[in-house]
């Protein structure tokens, strides 16, 4: 399998890492030919704004839709689930592939992101928590009939399944705990953690 990390904008490089650590074969996606080469892709966090604007300058934004539509498993963190929200407040241009709304920046300003400890509601066995890194993080406001909602940080959904696309608005990709990324990639890989 090669995993695709979409890398036109944002923390692209620590989700490269943790693939490595996991001795997943990954690929950077910056043009839809790229894209089409994965068998998997991850939207990193960074800037919800820009990195549309960039897709959609590459021609990237139309093909991922076509791709996640037909069943491209898709791990979106913290900007990469506002890329894929269906509404957004305040409002702005989304792919829509998502039935969910979200919040940008609800948590209020980088001074008050923060580390949390995000309560597990199962699908990742024994253990019930995992480490939360909220960035400037959206909050999820609504979820769809279809969204299943597996991690939760206090009352609010923050961890979430929505077919093949799994969507954290915290950042996994900044912690040695890479369950999340297994969840994409697949049990087999690697030795990590
Ligand atoms: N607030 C950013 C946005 O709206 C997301 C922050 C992040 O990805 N860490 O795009």
């Amino acid at each position: 399998m090669l995993c695709g990390v979409l890398a036109l904008q944002g923390d692209w490089a620590a989700h490269a890492a943790v693939l490595r650590s996991l001795e997943v074969e990954f690929a950077y996606v910056r043009t839809a030919r790229e894209l089409d080469e994965v068998d998997a892709l991850i939207l990193p966090g960074g800037e919800s704004t820009a990195m549309l604007r960039l897709m959609e300058e590459e021609g990237l934004a139309a093909r991922l839709a076509d791709r996640v539509r037909g069943g491209l498993p898709v791990l979106a963190t913290c900007a990469g689930v506002i890329l894929l929200a269906g509404n957004i407040h305040p409002p702005q241009p989304s792919l829509g592939l998502l039935d969910i709304d979200v919040e940008r920046n609800a948590y209020g300003r980088q001074v008050h992101s923060r580390v949390a400890a995000v309560e597990l509601v199962d699908e990742l066995g024994a253990t019930d928590e995992i480490e939360g890194v909220f960035i400037r993080a959206p909050k999820i406001t609504r979820t769809g009939a279809d969204v299943i909602v597996f991690g939760r940080l206090d009352a609010d959904p923050v961890l979430i399944r929505q077919g093949g696309i799994i969507a954290a608005t915290f950042h996994p990709e900044l912690t040695d705990d890479h369950r999340i990324h297994r969840l994409l990639v697949g049990e087999g890989a690697g030795h990590g953690r």
